[in-house]
């Protein structure tokens, strides 16, 4: 089994905290860019051919700005190349903004199973200094359309950690989502990546960032409220109630194979991992030409064990033991160091397995990157 993400690189607004690789001025050559997607699905499919593929995510950029015709074309050369599972799970992401009853109808219409809706904050202005391209209104009522139009399968995001928000506010935000009745939620700690208008802001004062145990205590609140709604932490930033678990990033966290289309996009086929230049103009000339529009490495033994560490420490299903140590015996100083975890509370040890408990979790990449190994 293996899935298939797809990036479309177009975005209408450009977000103050994003730096994922995405472009707003995009009409010049947006037919271009389909065809060289459209014929990185079609050259790649001999990658899968002994595979059989069980989600297909359409991330961004702004999955959502493709019309129709242009979601039909990709979807189409997909499932005319690969062998795609009867139980495939599509999922597109949609900013609130994009949805109205008639393309929920052609999403549904084109097999897109489930909706990941953008909605960051339910507070204005919070929407306002992120520059986002919807209201708080607008997510809501995006919701509730792709509900009444059939889509059961829906999840959110939010972020926490934002500037002037009390504990009571995030807990009002939270109070939104469950009352929404959506069977998912991500909910991300805002951080200020280098070079994004935010960082930009942060540094000139103009925005002030909450401090660490601020952020902790949303976390908290967030698991508590979403544990008592019924919903599952799955992963620390992910939370699904029963049969609700987004299947396409639980295959990245337990290291299943995947293909990754488009500029910037990353795929991973077990032995190595790749990704496509994040250069628009590139990624179609390079693709027009047959040209390499990628750089490939070979994952040593060591770094896949602490590529194992990094996702399933973060995650319910844990860390293997036997896969972990296949290929690399650690120091003693490994195991001195789980055990230093295991004494404190936050790590355990079930059926071969390294799971962090509740209260390691809101330490994992910490503890991740401390039990990491390095070349002599
Ligand atoms: S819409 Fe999404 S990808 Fe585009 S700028 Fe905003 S956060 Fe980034």
């Amino acid at each position: 089994m293996a899935g298939i993400y797809i990036h479309i690189p177009f975005c209408r607004k450009k977000c103050t905290y994003c730096d994922f690789h995405f472009s707003t001025t995009f009409e010049s050559y947006r037919k271009r860019m389909i065809s060289s997607i459209i014929e990185e699905v079609h050259s790649r499919a001999i990658e899968l051919t002994d595979e059989r593929i069980k989600t297909v995510y359409f991330g961004g950029g702004t999955p959502s700005i493709l019309n129709a015709l242009e979601l039909h074309q990709i979807l189409n050369t997909i499932r005319n190349n690969y062998k795609i599972d009867e139980n495939v799970e599509i999922t597109l992401e949609a900013n609130p903004d994009d949805i109205n009853s008639d393309i929920l109808n052609t999403w549904r219409q084109q097999g897109i199973n489930r909706l990941s809706i953008g909605v960051q904050s339910f507070r204005p202005n919070d929407l306002e200094w992120m520059n986002r391209s919807h209201t708080a209104e607008q997510s809501v009522n995006a919701v509730k359309l792709a509900q009444e139009q059939g889509f059961h399968n829906i999840t959110i995001d939010l972020i926490y950690g934002l500037p002037n928000m009390s504990i009571k506010e995030w807990e009002a935000q939270l109070d939104q989502a469950i009352i929404l009745n959506i069977p998912h939620i991500s909910a991300y700690c805002l951080t200020v990546e280098p070079n994004t208008e935010l960082a930009h802001l942060t540094k000139s004062g103009k925005i002030v960032t909450p401090g660490d145990h601020i952020q902790s205590e949303e976390f908290l609140m967030l698991r508590r409220k979403l544990l008592e709604a019924g919903f599952v932490q799955y992963e620390v930033s992910n939370f699904g109630k029963e049969g609700f678990q987004s299947q396409h990033n639980s295959a990245y966290w337990k290291n299943e194979k995947y293909l990754g289309i488009g500029p910037s996009a990353h795929s991973f086929d077990g032995v190595s991992r790749r990704w496509n230049v994040s250069n628009n103009q590139r990624y179609m000339s390079t693709i027009e030409t047959n040209g390499d529009y990628f750089y490939l490495e070979i994952l040593r033994p060591i770094d896949k064990f602490n590529e194992l560490l990094l996702t399933g420490l973060r995650t319910i299903y844990g860390v293997d033991k036997t896969t972990l140590l296949k290929e690399v015996t650690p120091p003693t100083s490994f195991e001195e160091q789980i055990n230093k975890y295991k004494l404190k509370g936050w790590l355990v040890e079930e059926h071969q397995k390294y799971l962090l408990t509740t209260d390691g979790l809101l330490f994992a990449d910490r503890i991740a990157s401390e039990l990491f190994l390095v070349e002599d």
